[in-house]
C-alpha cells in the first residue's frame, strides 16, 4: 500500500512534499524486520511491552516509516515520518480493513470456539487446487492462528490484487471485538465452527457470546454451520429476523446436520482403519467422501470444508479425491534432531512467503551456533512475475542470516540468478528432490540447523527420513506454541514492571534445554535459572545471551563460572568468601550475585541472625554485587498453608528491607514461584520465578484451566496378542486375566521413567482416544496394556503416556506423586521433538 494510502486510511492529511513509497510490510516487532526500507513499524503497546520504547531500535535496523500515539522528539529521527495517531492498535486495524476494501474477490470469514485455524488451514490446502481459485497467486489467508485484534488487520494486510479468495478466521475474548472484526474483515461467507466453552471468561452466558460471534456476518450474504446445536440455531434464527424486520436480506444459509434434513444431510459416517467414510444427501444426490481422521472434531471440520466447497461449486467428485489427501499434522513445524549433530526444521507441507517467513523467523529462535541452511523447493502457488518474486525470495533469505541454500525444482534453477546477487550465501540448485539425493552424502550435514520448506509434490519426506537421526519409538513431543501461550497467560497477571525468571532447571523440567531456554528469550523472559552450572555452560554454548542465575553453585566451579558470565545464588557466608575471593583474582567488579533468605523453608538461605554480618561483608567490597534477593515459599500451592505463605511474606520484607536500607545499591527482590503468582499478587514485588506453570501444570484451577499442554509422552504398539481367560502377562505372573482378552506390549518401561508403581492396572495409556489399563508388572523397557475392545488397533500405532487428554497430574496421582516428579522422571533416552505452530 502507498505511503500516501496509509496516511488516508488514518485520515490524517499527506504532508508535502511526501516521499510516496510502497510499503510492503507492517512491523510490530523490530525482530522481524526483513526490509526495513519498506516496512512501517507500528508502536503498539502490549501487555509487557510497550511498542515506543522499541523506535531507536527499529531506527537502527533502517526504519523510517512510524506510526504512533506518543510525541517523539524528531530531532532524534533525523530522516523519518512519523504518523500520529490517537491510538495505534486502532490505526493497525484502519489499514487493515482499507486494504481489505481494496479488493472485491470473496472473503471466507471463520469463527467459533474450535476448529478455527484447522478449516481454514485445509480450506486454503484444498482451494489452492481447485479452478478457479488456483489462479495466479491463489488463495490468500490468516498466517497461523492470527485470529485476535492484531492478527486480523494483519492477516488482511496480507491481500493482493493477484490472489483468489480470502480465508480468514476471528477470534474474540470479550465482548466488542466482533464488531470491530466485522468492520475490518467483512466476509461473504461466514463459516461458524462450534461453540464451545473455551474462552467464556468475558461473557455473562453462551447465548451472548454465540450472539457475539455472529457479529462476523452482519454484512455477510452466506452463512454454513451445523444446525445440531439448538444455542447455535436460535442465535442464527434471531439474527435473520431481525435482518427482515429492519427490511434487510436474510443471510443465506449453508446447514448441515446428523439429525434432520440440512442443505448437507450426514447420512452416516463409518470408520474403517484410518478413514472415516462419510455419506451425505446433497441436493437430492448421494454423495461421499472418505478422510484420513476418526476423531469426532475433525470430522466436524471436514463438514465445514465440504459445506464451503459444495458452495463454491466445486465438482463433488473433485472434493472427494482432495479431501482424501487432507494433510494429517496441519501447520506444525517439527524440530527434530539430524545426523551428525545437525537440527532439522520440518515445513513441508505448505509452500508460500508467508510461511517461509514464518519457518525462517523459528529457525532464527533455535540453536545460535552452527551453520543455517535452507533446502527450499520451488514456490509452486506463484503463477507470473516469477522473477521479481525470487528476488524477494532471496532477500529474505538474505536478512535472515541464512548460510546456505540448496534450491530445488525447475523454477528455482531457472531463476538461481535472483539467489546470485548474494554471493555470501553458499548456494546449489536441482532440478529435482531425485537429483539431491543421488548427489547426498551425509558427510554435507554436520553442525547446522537445515530448514526443509518445501511443497509437498517435491516428497521432502524422502530427504528428512536421511537426515534425521535414527527413530526411537518413544518419544516426547513438546509444544512450544503452547509454552509460549503459558509463559502470556503469566505476563498478564504480572503488576506492572514486574520481571519474570524463568526456571530451566533439571532440563528445563524434563522438556529440553536450549530449545526451551531459545524461546523464553525470543519471548522476553528476563532471567533464567538452572540448577547446576554445567546446564548454565551448555545453554551459553548454545548462544543464549540471558542472564542466568545457577542455584546450586558447587565449590570450585566459581572460576569457570564467571568465565561463563553464570551468576551464583549465595546462600551462605561459607560460599559468600569464597565467591568473593574468586571474583578478586578474577579481578571482577560488582560481579552480579544472588542472595537467597531462609524464611521458613529451611533448605538454603541466609538466617536473620546473619544478616549484620553479610552486610558487612557485602560493604566491604566492590568484586560482588547484589543483584537480587529472594527466598522460596514452602506452601504456596495450597490454601492450607495461605498464613505460613504469609508468615514467609513477613520475614522474607524484614530481612530483604534490612538488606536494601543498608546496601548502596538497589536489589532486584523475589519471592513468588508459579502457584504464588496468581494467589499471592500482592507478593510479587519486583520478580517472579516461574516453573511448572510454562510446562502446562498450576495448582490454582482458575490458571490451570487457561494453560496448555505442553508435552506429550508417546510411544508405539510393538506386539499384540489375543489371550485366554487364565492366562498370565509380564514377570511374576502378576497380571491375570479373567476374560478372554486383547494385549498390547509397548515400547516404555520404567527405564524411560515410566514407574513400575504404574503396573497392574493401576496405570493406562491412550490408544485411539480410549484409555488401556496396564497389565502385569512395568518391565525395564517394556511393558503390556489391556486393550480388549478397542477396536482396530495395529502393531506401529501410537500410544500416549501422557497428554492433552491424559494429564500429567493424573499419572501423579496413580503413584501418590506430584508432577513435577513425573515430567523430570523421563529419562534422557527418550528423544525430545519439538512442535511449533
Ligand atoms: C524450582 C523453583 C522455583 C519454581 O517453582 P514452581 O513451583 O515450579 O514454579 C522457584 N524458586 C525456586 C528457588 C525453585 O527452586
Amino acid at each position: 500500500m502507498l505511503l500516501s494510502a496509509i496516511f488516508q486510511a488514518l485520515h490524517l492529511s499527506v504532508p508535502e512534499p511526501v516521499h510516496d513509497i510502497d510499503i510492503q510490510e507492517i512491523i510490530i516487532d523490530t525482530r522481524k524486520i526483513v526490509n526495513a526500507t519498506y516496512a512501517i513499524f507500528i508502536a503498539l503497546n502490549g501487555n509487557n511491552r510497550a511498542g515506543h520504547q522499541y523506535l531507536e531500535n527499529a531506527y537502527n535496523k533502517g526504519i523510517r516509516h512510524f506510526i504512533v500515539a506518543q510525541p517523539v522528539d524528531s530531532d532524534l529521527y533525523p530522516d523519518a515520518v512519523f504518523l500520529y495517531v490517537a491510538n495505534t492498535l486502532d490505526a493497525l486495524q484502519q489499514i487493515g480493513r482499507a486494504n481489505r476494501l481494496k479488493y472485491d474477490y470473496p472473503v471466507i470469514g471463520i469463527t467459533g470456539s474450535n476448529g478455527k485455524t484447522i478449516v481454514k488451514e485445509w480450506l486454503y490446502e484444498l482451494l489452492s487446487q481447485c479452478a478457479p481459485y488456483n489462479q495466479n497467486a491463489g488463495p490468500v489467508r490468516s498466517p497461523k492462528s492470527y485470529n485476535s485484534q492484531i492478527g486480523i488487520p494483519l492477516s488482511l494486510w496480507l491481500m493482493q490484487s493477484e490472489n483468489s479468495i480470502g480465508i480468514f478466521e476471528a477470534g474474540i475474548s470479550q465482548p466488542g471485538e466482533m464488531a470491530k472484526a466485522e468492520a475490518m474483515m467483512r466476509p461473504d461467507i461466514g463459516i461458524i465452527t462450534n461453540i464451545g466453552d473455551a474462552h467464556s471468561e468475558g461473557f455473562d452466558n453462551k447465548a451472548q457470546k454465540i450472539n457475539e460471534k455472529l457479529l462476523l456476518f452482519t454484512h455477510a450474504k452466506l452463512l454454513i454451520y451445523g444446525i445440531d446445536n439448538p444455542d447455535l440455531q436460535a442465535g442464527v434464527q434471531a439474527l435473520n429476523e431481525a435482518r427482515i424486520a429492519q427490511g434487510t436480506q436474510p443471510l443465506d444459509l449453508f446447514t448441515w446436520s446428523y439429525r434432520e434434513e440440512a442443505t448437507l444431510r450426514i447420512l452416516d459416517t463409518t470408520v474403517a482403519g484410518p478413514y472415516t467414510h462419510i455419506h451425505a444427501l446433497y441436493q437430492g444426490q448421494d454423495i461421499h467422501l472418505a478422510i484420513p481422521y476418526t476423531d469426532k472434531a475433525y470430522i466436524e471440520n471436514a463438514i465445514h470444508c465440504w459445506c464451503t466447497l459444495l458452495h463454491l461449486g466445486i465438482a463433488a467428485e473433485q472434493i472427494a479425491s482432495l479431501m482424501t489427501r487432507l494433510h494429517p499434522v496441519a501447520m506444525r513445524l517439527q524440530l527434530v534432531e539430524g545426523i551428525n549433530n545437525c537440527t532439522l526444521i520440518n515445513d513441508s507441507y505448505n509452500s508460500d512467503y508467508t510461511s517461509l517467513q514464518i519457518a525462517l523467523d523459528f529457525l532464527n529462535q533455535q540453536k545460535q551456533h552452527g551453520k543455517k541452511t535452507i533446502i527450499l523447493s520451488d514456490i509452486l502457488q506463484i503463477k507470473k512475475n516469477h522473477e521479481q518474486f525470487y528476488q524477494k525470495v532471496a532477500a529474505l533469505i538474505n536478512q535472515k542470516g541464512i548460510d546456505r541454500l540448496i534450491g530445488i525444482g525447475k523454477n528455482m534453477r531457472q531463476h538461481q540468478e535472483a539467489f546470485a546477487a548474494f554471493p555470501q550465501i553458499e548456494q546449489v540448485f536441482f532440478d529435482n528432490t531425485e537429483a539431491f539425493l543421488q548427489n547426498f552424502s551425509t558427510s554435507d550435514f554436520t553442525n547446522e540447523t537445515i530448514l526443509l520448506k518445501g511443497a509437498r509434490d517435491f516428497e521432502f519426506e524422502k530427504i528428512e527420513a536421511i537426515l534425521e537421526e535414527k527413530k526411537h519409538t518413544t518419544v516426547m513431543e513438546v509444544d512450544l506454541s503452547a509454552m509460549h501461550s503459558n509463559l502470556k497467560v503469566y505476563q498478564k497477571m504480572l503488576r506492572p514492571g514486574v520481571k519474570l525468571m524463568a526456571m530451566v532447571k533439571a532440563f528445563s523440567y524434563g522438556t529440553g534445554s536450549y530449545e526451551i531456554a531459545s524461546l523464553l528469550q525470543y519471548a522476553g523472559v528476563d532471567y533464567l535459572t538452572v540448577a547446576y552450572l554445567d546446564e548454565g555452560i551448555a545453554l551459553r554454548k548454545s548462544g543464549i545471551t540471558l542472564p542466568i542465575m545457577v542455584m546450586s553453585p558447587e565449590l570450585g566451579s566459581y572460576e569457570q563460572m564467571i568465565s561463563w558470565k553464570i551468576e551464583p545464588e549465595i546462600f551462605s557466608l561459607q560460599s559468600l568468601e569464597n565467591f568473593i575471593k574468586i571474583a578478586q583474582q578474577k579481578d571482577s567488579s560488582a560481579y552480579p550475585i544472588h542472595i537467597k533468605l531462609d524464611t521458613g523453608m529451611h533448605r538454603l538461605g541466609f538466617n536473620e541472625e546473619e544478616l549484620p554480618l553479610l552486610i558487612s561483608i557485602l560493604n566491604s567490597t566492590h568484586h560482588i554485587e547484589v543483584k537480587s534477593i529472594f527466598s522460596h515459599l514452602a506452601g504456596s500451592d495450597e490454601a492450607s498453608f495461605d498464613s505460613f505463605t504469609q508468615l514467609q511474606a513477613e520475614r522474607y520484607t524484614r530481612m530483604s528491607d534490612q538488606l536494601l536500607a543498608a546496601l548502596p545499591y538497589q536489589p532486584i527482590r523475589h519471592l513468588c514461584n508459579t502457584s504464588a503468582i496468581s494467589r499471592f499478587p500482592d507478593l510479587q514485588f519486583d520478580m517472579v520465578r516461574l516453573g511448572i506453570g510454562l510446562y502446562g501444570v498450576d495448582a490454582n484451577k482458575a490458571t490451570q484451566d487457561q494453560l496448555q499442554n505442553v508435552g506429550i509422552l508417546k510411544t508405539t504398539i510393538a506386539q499384540i496378542r489375543t489371550l485366554k481367560a487364565g492366562e498370565t502377562v509380564g514377570y511374576s505372573r502378576r497380571g491375570t486375566l479373567y476374560q478372554d482378552s486383547t494385549v498390547a506390549t509397548v515400547s516404555i518401561g520404567y527405564a524411560d521413567g515410566y514407574f513400575r508403581d504404574f503396573g497392574n492396572g493401576k496405570g493406562g495409556m491412550m490408544i485411539h482416544g480410549m484409555f488401556a489399563p496396564t497389565l502385569g508388572s512395568i518391565c525395564m523397557d517394556m511393558c503390556m496394556l489391556d486393550i480388549t475392545g478397542i477396536p482396530d488397533v495395529k502393531v506401529g500405532d501410537a500410544v500416549t503416556v501422557f497428554g492433552p487428554d491424559l494429564p500429567v497430574s493424573r499419572l501423579a496421582g496413580w503413584a501418590d506423586t506430584i508432577p513435577y516428579e513425573i515430567m523430570t522422571s523421563v529419562s534422557q533416552r527418550v528423544k525430545r521433538i519439538y512442535t511449533n505452530e
